[in-house]
């Protein structure tokens, strides 16, 4: 077996992470490095190493955990002052995880572009 992501092992129940959100397409939970006010990471409970596994994923599913990410941020209070959902893929999109994750980002206000 390789060695489990740190995101399994939050999803797991392994090591401990401040969820604010769960259910049985998705987990949500605090980032350990806040960029910003509110910083929730949300997962699929299935995991998928990132983005571009969604290509050959299941559309349901796809449309289920986008859902989720849509819903979290609603249910943080973000809809109104709008927020930013970044996915960061491979290294020039500096993905850190191989474990699918989106960044809910909010409570202030964004640039751009991006660094
Ligand atoms: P990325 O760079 O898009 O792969 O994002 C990975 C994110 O995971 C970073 O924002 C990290 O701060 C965050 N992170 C890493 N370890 C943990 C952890 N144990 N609990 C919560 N967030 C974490």
């Amino acid at each position: 077996m390789p060695e489990k992501t740190i995101f399994e092992k939050i999803r797991d129940k392994e090591i401990k992470s401040e969820i604010v959100f769960e259910d049985d397409v998705a987990i949500a939970f605090k980032d350990v490095n806040p960029q910003a006010p509110v910083h929730i990471l949300v997962i699929p409970r299935q995991r998928l190493a990132g983005f571009p596994e969604l290509k050959s994923a299941d559309p349901t599913f796809v449309g289920a955990f986008i859902a989720r990410v849509a819903r979290v941020a609603g249910e943080l209070g973000l809809e109104k002052d709008g927020y930013r959902i970044v996915f960061n893929s491979g290294k020039n999109g500096q993905q850190s995880v191989d474990y699918l994750h989106a960044h809910i980002i909010g409570g202030r206000q964004m640039g751009w572009p991006p660094g």
